[in-house]
């Protein structure tokens, strides 16, 4: 038998208590192994020897134990051996129809299998995070949301985690020195957002997040989400969509300047953050409770807005929503258009972690 089989066989008994039968007509649910009844396997405690003395045998069909007149075949005196079989009633049998397998969740409801469904199931469940809806939900950018998993378990290798680790007499981790600021080593709370460097990015996009209030140290901008930002609506969205991507592209750039020494201002840094949220509010669509209608004033400054009423030689657009329905070769442009508008002069290559339509 070969690995996978033995691996699959191995689990038999941890999804069996999910997989029952629905009764039809009875001929396919053996009456002692399987689930079909509130008591099921009834073989927990039923003996194969009072089975085999009542006349039945192991292989006995839920069927098998019904007589015509829609009662049970077992003996009277069952009910005093298994008082809770008194309150078991027969299931009705429906004659050439078989009996069907499901699958029932934890919740105890019927459901058709599928691969999603026994993963719910069977997976083993913590207690829910205060978090969590601040880094999973529908309309995150995903490889910005695993980084923001890192940053709230404080697992990213910053600096005064590295330093007490063993590192060989050849390298003395005392000397390393946060890489944006130069002050000092780094740490979650440091590059989020304390450091004068990220703290410039931070000042430039807190803004757009509704956050100009809040202390720009990572515990309260976290306890401010945790406040105001857990639904789905447009700000909230937005809120969260730009805190994961300032911490995204602000550890981008420390890695960046520790191993390949390329070096960005901090203008650069906010207007990449800044992009890659509007981008990605354009492509919301309506329906998914997210209304693109919640979002142009979000997307446009005045300036912005005049650059695109340029475009169209003069005509202003009908809408601001229309804004949001610019095809890919459209949305291409208005950002080749902010870009030449703003200080800064990124092609759009250099954009990293957006993905263009084409
Ligand atoms: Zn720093």
């Amino acid at each position: 038998m070969t690995w996978g089989w033995r691996k699959i066989l191995s689990i038999r008994s941890f999804i069996r208590p999910f997989i029952w039968f629905l009764i039809r007509d009875g001929t396919e649910a053996n009456a002692w192994n399987d689930n079909w009844c509130a008591y099921s396997p009834l073989r927990d405690f039923i003996t194969p020897r009072r089975i085999h003395g009542a006349g039945f045998s192991m292989r006995s069909s839920v069927s098998d134990l019904i007589d015509t007149h829609n009662g049970w075949k077992w003996p009277i005196a069952w009910f005093d051996l298994y008082p809770v079989l008194i309150n078991l009633m027969p299931p009705n049998i429906v004659h050439n129809v078989p009996d069907k397998l499901v699958w029932k969740n934890r919740q105890g409801n019927v459901s058709e299998f599928s691969a999603s469904e026994a993963w719910e199931s069977i997976r083993v469940r913590g207690e829910e995070v205060d978090w969590v809806n601040l880094v999973w939900y529908g309309q995150s950018i995903p490889r910005h949301s695993f980084h923001l998993w890192l940053v709230i378990k404080n697992k990213l290798k910053t600096q005064d985690r590295m330093g007490v680790w063993d590192a060989g007499s050849a390298t003395n981790l005392n000397l390393m020195c946060c890489p944006l600021c130069n002050q000092g080593k780094d740490s979650r709370d440091h590059l989020f957002f304390r450091c004068s460097y990220a703290l410039q990015v931070w000042n430039r996009v807190k803004e757009m997040a509704y956050m100009d209030s809040v202390d720009e140290n990572w515990d309260s901008i976290i306890a401010w989400l945790s406040q105001h930002a857990i639904n789905n609506s447009a700000k909230s969205i937005v809120s969260k969509l730009v805190v994961a991507a300032s911490s995204y592209f602000i550890w981008q750039e420390r890695n960046n300047r520790l191993f390949s020494r390329t070096q960005r201002n901090a203008t650069v840094i906010a207007n990449i953050v800044l992009h890659t949220v509007r981008l990605k509010l354009m492509t919301f669509k309506a329906g998914k409770g997210v209304t693109p209608g919640a979002y142009p004033s979000l997307l446009l400054s005045r300036r912005e807005e005049r650059v695109c009423i340029s475009r169209s030689g003069g005509r202003p657009p009908e809408s601001k929503g229309e804004l949001l329905r610019l095809s890919p070769r459209d949305t291409i442009w208005y950002l080749n258009r902010l870009k030449e508008s703003e200080s800064s002069k990124l092609p759009v290559g250099q954009y990293p972690g957006v993905a263009f339509p084409y």
